[in-house]
């Protein structure tokens, strides 16, 4: 069974319309009916995808990392796990006999565990949030999640909410918008990289930077505008020096009405919208064309 080709959508400046398409490109691909498609929506503080979409809880479990347990009868007091510990999370007191580790500081690197010579820390659960697996229609599943924890265990989250098995042909991922560690991991290991952009909001000094730290990590992005019809010189010379291929241009979509109106599709994808199909369209023979699959 050949992997899912697995395409990310992401924003570098929220708000910039990749949750919008990453959904509307979904809809568009369980319409065709031609492969099974999977939604992978990293936003793990406000996850969409289950109000943007008529979903049914199919699934859903503990998101967990291994948390350092200090076994008291084994320990000997030697300090090397504290040493070892560059986040303060243990405390240890020779002269009373006293070893704490205060969860809320560790970050469950395993620095002390790797330590420890006398077998004195062992492992147990911790849980940090939960994900979610949703049946949208026969061929569609949405995949999402909630951070409880700190935020430092967010990319820890998010790998394991992308690690969750399907093995359709497509495997859609809404990336964490902005310039994130999260945002960084939520676009690792992807096929095709797709930027959204509004040209409201672009700025050639911030997004210089992100484009270099993109490059820098291998990533070739294609470029899609969202409300097109704002015109920005600046973003289009940008593009043109960078040498980076707009995939769609999108108008601004407004909508009679709701997204209560019509739960079947959300607001922003009315069924059959002329400019929105032909954008996914093209998209969709793009993808199709640059995706070899092996086997
Ligand atoms: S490294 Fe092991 S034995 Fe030494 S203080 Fe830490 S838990 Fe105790
Ligand atoms: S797992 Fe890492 S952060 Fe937690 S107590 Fe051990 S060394 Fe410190």
């Amino acid at each position: 069974m050949p992997e899912p080709v697995n395409i990310t959508f992401y924003s570098p400046v929220p708000g910039s319309g990749a949750n919008f398409l990453s959904v509307g490109f979904f809809q568009y691909l369980t319409r065709r009916q031609d492969h099974s498609v999977a939604l992978y929506d990293c936003d793990y503080q406000y996850p969409l995808a289950d109000s943007l979409l008529k979903v049914w809880l199919k699934e859903e479990g503990k998101v967990t990392v291994r948390l350092p347990v200090i076994n008291r009868n084994q320990c000997i007091l030697c300090k090397a796990c504290a040493r070892a510990c560059a986040f303060h999370a243990i405390r240890i007191e020779p002269a009373i006999s006293y070893i704490t580790l205060d969860e809320e500081r560790c970050r469950a690197c395993h620095a002390c565990l790797n330590t420890c010579r006398y077998d004195a820390i062992r492992e147990k659960p911790g849980e940090i949030g939960q994900w979610r697996k949703y049946q949208w229609k026969e061929n569609a599943l949405v995949f999402e999640g909630t951070l409880q924890a700190e935020e430092f265990f967010a990319i820890r989250f998010i790998q394991q909410l992308k690690a969750l098995p399907f093995s359709g042909r497509y495997k859609l991922v809404v990336a964490y918008s902005g310039m994130s560690y999260s945002a960084l991991e939520s676009i690792h290991n992807t096929d095709i990289l797709i930027v959204v952009i509004d040209p409201a909001f672009f700025d050639t000094r911030y997004f210089d930077w992100i484009l270099r730290l993109l490059k820098k990590n291998d990533h070739h992005p294609y470029v899609i505008l969202n409300r097109c019809e704002v015109v920005n010189n600046e973003l289009i010379s940008w593009l043109f020096n960078n040498n980076l291929d707009i995939l769609a241009e999108i108008p601004e979509v407004r909508l009679p009405g709701g997204m209560e109106q019509n739960a079947e599709y959300p607001a922003f994808l009315p069924d059959g919208h002329i400019g929105l199909e032909a954008c996914f369209s093209s998209l969709y023979q793009f993808v199709e064309k640059v995706t070899i699959i092996p086997g």
